[in-house]
């Protein structure tokens, strides 16, 4: 049975186990968030997606993204109080991550022009909002390479020393969901290298661009029981042959 509750003064229906986030967003109500990603677990770590929520008596500023929909609740997504949280929320982000432009085009959106607070004293992966955006995609994958380590101010983003080197395959996944981008990622015409580790690159038999690494080529085929061959061939060279194979039909 559906769900009533109201966001912005508008009635809308959801789901039970739906977040409030993700039913916001299907209205076209713009919540802010740095950390969420549909296809990945939530984790309410950006703390940028506050609204308020009344439930009965009860009245919280909390996350939009990990909070789920109940019968009843209210929401208020804009008022001047959850304003306030978030653009504490975004001074404390953009101290970790000065250069990082999704965080400084948020800030602009919020208002918060400076930060008064300091950046960690020691940041090994600069710019690192400590989303865990990379942690979450490399477990969803299945590789569990990477986790947050440390506490507090020592807290940070790597390869732990517990997991073996391997866990990593040089997928570049983590690159590609990081809204920050501080991963450094460098390829050469036949490496990879990312995290500290060097990976040789499988190339597209037919036009020779890079299709993914040798190592995540290797984890496909053992995981998945697929041929030797699989993935020697880039997505556009894959397309194009089954272009050429429907028009031969077609003709
Ligand atoms: S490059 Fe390594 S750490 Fe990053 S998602 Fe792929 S396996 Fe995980
Ligand atoms: S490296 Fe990027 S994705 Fe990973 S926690 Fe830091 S900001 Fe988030």
């Amino acid at each position: 049975m559906s769900i009533r509750l109201w966001i912005d003064d508008r009635e809308v229906l959801a789901e039970p186990g739906e977040r409030i986030l993700e039913v916001a967003q299907r209205q076209g109500i713009s919540i802010p968030t740095l950390c969420h990603h549909p296809a990945l677990p939530v984790l309410g770590a950006c703390r940028v997606c506050l609204v308020e929520v009344q439930q009965g008596k009860r009245r919280e500023i909390t996350t939009a993204c990990n909070t789920l929909v109940q019968e009843g609740m209210r929401v208020a997504t804009d008022t001047a109080e959850v304003r306030g949280h978030r653009a504490m929320n975004l001074e404390l982000l953009r101290a970790r991550a000065p250069e990082a432009p999704a965080v400084r085009e948020l800030a602009t959106q919020l208002g918060v022009a400076r930060s008064r607070f300091r950046p960690p004293a020691q940041n090994p992966l600069p710019n690192c909002i400590l989303c865990e955006l990379c942690v979450r995609a490399c477990a969803h994958l299945g590789h569990h390479a990477l986790a947050a380590v440390g506490r507090g101010d020592k807290k940070r983003i790597g390869l732990p020393h517990n997991r073996p080197a391997e866990a990593c395959v040089g997928c570049g996944s983590c690159l590609s969901v990081c809204p920050t981008r501080c991963i450094l990622l460098k390829e050469t015409a036949t490496t990879r290298t990312i995290w500290g580790q060097t990976f040789e690159l499988v190339r597209c038999k037919s036009c020779g661009a890079p299709v993914m690494t040798e190592a995540q080529r290797a984890h496909a085929i053992r995981t998945k029981q697929l041929p030797e061959d699989h993935d020697d061939t880039c997505e556009l060279c894959k397309q194009s042959a089954a272009s050429q194979r429907l028009a031969s039909v077609v003709w």
